[in-house]
């Protein structure tokens, strides 16, 4: 059980944890901060916290886990401005979409990695945000990756487990190079074509005619192209070089297959739906 958590960022990933954590009993207090009161207060009323404090020193003081889940651009800040707040105790621990970055920003902010602060990350979300965006359900049978390092207290490490096992997710543990190497392919690249493919749909001059007779198939492909901007923004930067290895290999194949209609290789072409069909298949049924 968790006594009193403070979550700092209490948007969908923030507030979809208190959700299930006070469905499940697993926490007697929780405790919000952030920037934006009236977010806050939105949190509270929705009775996702219990209450909020705007000031960050003052919201983690007393708490045993303090999670952090704002955008990774503002982790470094966070860290920094709880730094010298946190009770002896207290087990820290992220849900950043990018792993090294923000084991980086702990380094600039703390000194060194602190030993009671536990990386991880949720891979379970929406492409909506915000507090009224969360769910209690949001973690069930969804991995959760936890990226300890080598000096990471094993005691934090399993409350950490512990408390999103509580919220119905399966734990797994990785390096965290490994990890954004790993959601660079899984999240990072498709959610980067998404956004350009609707950049680019949306540039040419006939594009209310497109949207207009876009259906299904244009819908499933772009849905993640209206997540948040700022998130994802901060996501390219933080794991950028991973990033930019995929979409290289990435304009290869692309460039590969528009040679293949250029030259009509129509067998070309069966070869990589087929290898690809067979592929998300063999995904889905998993
Ligand atoms: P969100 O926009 O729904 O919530 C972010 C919250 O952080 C908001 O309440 C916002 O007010 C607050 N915030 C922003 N800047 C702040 C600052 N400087 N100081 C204090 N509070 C600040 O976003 P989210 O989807 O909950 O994402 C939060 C984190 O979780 C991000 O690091 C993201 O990479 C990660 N994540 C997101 C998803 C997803 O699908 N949305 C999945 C896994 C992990």
């Amino acid at each position: 059980m968790i006594d009193r958590l403070c979550i700092i960022g209490v948007g969908l990933i923030g507030g979809s944890l208190a959700r299930a954590l006070r469905a499940a009993g697993y926490c007697r207090e929780v405790v919000g901060s952030g920037r934006d009161p009236a977010h806050l207060q939105q949190a509270v009323d929705l009775g996702v916290i219990d209450r909020f404090d705007t000031d960050l020193e003052a919201a983690v003081a007393g708490a045993d886990m303090v999670l952090v889940a704002v955008p990774l651009g503002a982790m470094q800040t966070v860290f920094s401005r709880i730094r010298d707040h946190l009770d002896d105790n207290a087990v820290l621990t992220d849900a950043g979409s990018a792993k090294a970055s923000v084991i980086e920003a702990a380094q600039q902010s703390f000194g060194r990695v602190p030993e009671r602060f536990v990386p991880g990350h949720p891979i379970a979300g929406t492409e909506y945000s915000g507090v009224a965006a969360s769910l209690p359900d949001l973690y069930h049978n969804r991995h959760v990756i936890l990226t300890p390092l080598d000096h990471t207290d094993t005691d934090a490490i399993d409350r950490v487990r512990r408390m999103w096992e509580a919220a119905g997710a399966v734990v797994t543990s990785m390096d965290a190079i490994h990890h954004d190497a790993v959601l660079a392919a899984t999240s990072h690249l498709p959610h980067v074509l998404a956004f350009t493919l609707v950049d680019t749909l949306s540039t040419l001059d006939d594009r209310e005619e497109l949207f207009e007779y876009a259906a299904g198939g244009f819908r499933d492909f772009t849905r993640i192209a209206s997540s948040d901007p700022v998130m994802w923004r901060d996501i390219c930067l933080a794991n950028g070089d991973a990033i930019q290895l995929l979409i290289d290999r990435f304009i290869e194949d692309l460039q590969s297959l528009s040679r293949a209609v250029h030259t009509h290789d129509g067998q070309r072409l069966l070869d990589v739906f087929e290898s690809a069909k067979q592929a998300r298949d063999a995904f889905v049924k998993k």
